[in-house]
């Protein structure tokens, strides 16, 4: 080793320029002196890599002597950073006898600054495959190591000020290698702390879940974006769009995660979501969602063979207390019912608001009806309790329909339609209950259109007429006012009561043109009366809450007074409580107009309804009509005695007259008597009568008298 070169021509090559083993072979000496001549740096090796030439080129760029390549010496030629990258490459070269490459800086010239070089190192061997020496070359790469650097900044730059979090993750170690400025913003973390964690930490997911995806993107499929959520330092997830995509990087793998912040997205969809599926009001699903849930739970009850209940519930009366406390008690109200309703139920079941006083019911697994019963049950007891609208108590009542899946239907729209109609028919029971969608229901639904159909066509036929019921004093047993009592001939089926058919022409309308013909029947009927001689009589015309929100009400009085030119005060109104407050204010102007007319004005059905004694002192009141239903046992029943007692003792202190409808026994009369009640009317008395009855039993009457 390091033997000086000698003699011939290919000395002076060998002389100038190489550190040499003397074993090198004659034949070497003609291929060292042209790698002497070569301006690239070029060097061998023994088989354990130890470096035995050298050419001139390494000496004239490096500005080392001979003396300083002693042993490992030259390795003081490279700059320290590179030092460890160096050893690592070569002696995997070396213990593999495979070709290597690596790239360093290199001292350069006398001023001992450095210029990046590759070096390349490819192992000669002999016919055993045994590596008998290494002969490398280094290349100075300096300019474009340079120019890549600076490509590399820019691009780095770049990639900093990108709004996505960009980090490289080593497969192997599954630890990130690098990351830019925005990954550290994003999850909190400096870059030096960032590059000591793993996906797990920031939850980009465990090993087996990211070899997962690495087997796919390996494969040079590109992953599409994937929406999830990733960690803050702070533990606090955050919604991301994320993207990988495997890279080779020498012998490994880096994995590279682009992460997007999709905070403001997700909200801005969330808000979205939340207008076009929740109610504003309550935050409960809206009709929308309701029916799309339903849908989902039709196919879910399907699969798994479950029932389902779908329950609407209506409120009775809402629009009382709108008018009567304003909108925003009546919101407020919905907002409590709302809740009232959630805590009702089941966390799997589902509350919707379908819009102003509507709300729907999913109950899942109910045992077929009896579930629902037990929910319709519960929600009816629970909202029945008061609720506090900012300092007034109000008590509600509702209607409820249940249909069942599968047995009522199967399918969203028609279970909708089925709670819906059992819904009404709650609602005309009377509300304050649930009724089940049964089969029959449909056969009376085509029987309501009927009727509807059949009263349309009434009016026009002539088939309706009024009967009287006459009113008597208590103190004098005289009568001289009657009730105008509605009947409809009906072709086929006789009489029919207004019980029956009024609740179809209030939600129709036809009350409207029916009740002026009530109005005009009863006018002309006193006309004629009068001119046929007879006692005086007053008639009292029902007046329904619907004619009292019609304008001309007013006026169909005063033109058929007019017409008939009949005294106004022989025309009373009889108008139920509930009726009156429906819309109180307007009741209040009605009745003024109508009191100015001269008409008499008593409120039907007294005790039954919501009072007011308040309004009633507002209202322009005559008399009060004690309800059926607390004559008909006031003789047995103490609290109905009770009652009736109050409401005659009540109108006398208001200075109204009272009456008791529905009289039907001597003793209910002379409860009334003993009580100082004014007037009664009953079938202890007489029946509703056609006016030729009547003007016979008046006749009858006079003809008593006078014998
Ligand atoms: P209402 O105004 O409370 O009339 C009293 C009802 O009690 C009448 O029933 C009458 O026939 C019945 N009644 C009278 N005395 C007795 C009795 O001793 N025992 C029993 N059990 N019942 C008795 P009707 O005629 O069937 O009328 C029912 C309801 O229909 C009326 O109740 C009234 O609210 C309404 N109505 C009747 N005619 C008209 C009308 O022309 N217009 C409007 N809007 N409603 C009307
Ligand atoms: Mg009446
Ligand atoms: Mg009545």
């Amino acid at each position: 080793m390091n033997a000086r070169f000698m003699t011939t021509s290919k000395t002076l090559v060998c002389d100038i320029s190489c550190q040499i083993d003397e074993e090198l072979k004659e034949d070497s000496l003609c291929s060292l002196s042209l790698a002497g001549a070569m301006p690239r740096i070029i060097w061998m090796a023994n088989p354990d890599g130890s470096i035995n030439y050298y050419n001139r080129a390494w000496f004239e760029h490096t500005g080392f002597t001979r003396e300083q390549m002693q042993g490992a010496g030259w390795t003081a030629a490279l700059h320290p950073n590179d030092l460890q990258c160096y050893s690592r490459v070569s002696s995997e070269g070396i213990r593999t006898g495979s070709p290597y490459q690596v790239e360093y800086r290199l001292k350069w010239g006398s001023d001992h600054s450095y210029r990046w070089h590759l070096s390349r190192a490819f192992p000669i061997k002999d016919e055993s495959g045994k590596v008998t020496k290494w002969i490398g070359t280094c290349t100075d790469i300096d300019v474009q190591k340079k120019r890549k650097a600076v490509s590399e900044e820019r691009l780095r730059a770049a990639i900093d000020i990108t709004a996505d979090a960009i980090c490289l993750l080593d497969y192997a170690s599954m630890r990130f290698v690098d990351c830019n400025d925005t990954a550290c913003r994003m999850f909190g973390y400096s870059r030096d702390e960032l590059l000591a964690l793993g996906p797990s930490d920031i939850g980009a997911g465990s090993q087996s879940d990211l070899e997962a995806v690495y087997e796919e993107i390996i494969d040079g499929k590109s992953e599409p974006a994937v929406e999830s959520q990733l960690l803050r330092r702070n533990g606090s997830a955050f919604p991301v769009e994320v993207q990988r995509k495997a890279m080779r990087s020498g012998n490994d793998w880096i994995m590279v995660l682009v992460a997007r912040d999709i905070t403001e997205r997700k909200e801005a969809e969330s808000r979205l979501q939340k207008l076009a599926y929740y109610d504003q009001l309550t935050g409960l699903p809206n009709r929308r969602m309701f029916y799309e849930s339903l849908n989902g739970a039709i196919v879910q009850a399907e699969k798994q063979h479950l029932t389902i209940s779908v329950v609407l519930i209506n409120l009775d009366r809402f629009k009382e207390v709108n008018d009567l406390l304003g909108f925003s008690a009546g919101d407020e109200l919905v907002r409590q019912i709302g809740h009232r309703l959630i805590n009702a139920l089941r966390l799997r079941d589902l509350v919707g608001r379908l819009g102003g006083d509507d709300f729907g019911l999913i109950l899942f697994n109910s045992e077929h009806s009896q579930g629902a019963e037990i929910v319709a049950n519960k929600v009816l007891r629970l909202l029945h309790q008061p609720f506090d609208l900012d300092g007034h108590e109000v008590s509600m009542t509702l209607s409820m329909g249940v249909a069942v899946y599968p047995t009522d239907a199967t399918d969203a729209d028609t279970l909708i339609k089925n709670a819906d109609s059992a819904m009404h028919a709650a609602k005309l029971a009377g509300g304050n209950a649930f009724r089940f969608h049964t089969a029959e229901m449909n056969a009376d639904m085509l029987a309501k259109r009927a009727l509807q159909d059949a009263l349309n066509k009434a009016l026009i036929n002539e088939e309706f007429v009024l009967h009287y019921q006459p009113k008597i004093q208590i103190d004098t047993g005289k009568w001289k006012s009657v009730e105008a009592l509605l009947r409809w001939n009906r072709p086929g089926h006789g009489l029919v009561s207004p019980a029956f058919f009024i609740p179809a022409l209030e939600e129709t309308g036809l009350i409207m043109p029916i009740g002026e013909w009530v109005i005009r029947t009863a006018c002309r009927q006193l006309r004629e009366w009068d001119q046929s001689g007879m006692e005086p009589i007053k008639i009292a015309i029902n007046v329904s809450a619907e004619q009292f929100l019609d304008e001309n009400l007013t006026s169909y009085f005063a033109s058929a007074i007019k017409e008939n030119g009949i005294d106004s005060t022989f025309l009373e109104i009889e108008i139920t409580e509930s009726s009156l407050m429906a819309d109180a204010k307007k009741t209040v102007e009605v009745l003024q107009e109508l009191k100015m007319l001269g008409v008499r004005i008593s409120i039907d059905d007294f005790g039954t309804g919501y009072s007011s004694l308040a309004y009633l002192r507002k209202f322009p009141i005559d008399k009060l009509k004690i309800d059926i239903a607390f004559i008909r046992d006031v003789t047995t029943n103490a609290s109905d005695a009770a009652i009736t007692t109050a409401i005659i003792n009540m109108a006398h202190s208001l200075n109204m007259k009272v009456i008791a409808e529905g009289v039907e026994t001597r003793e209910q009369l002379e409860f009334l008597r003993a009580r100082k009640c004014d007037e009664f009317q009953g079938y202890y008395f007489s029946k509703p009568l056609p006016a030729v009855e009547l003007e016979k039993l008046q006749k009858k009457a006079l003809l008593e008298l006078s014998q």
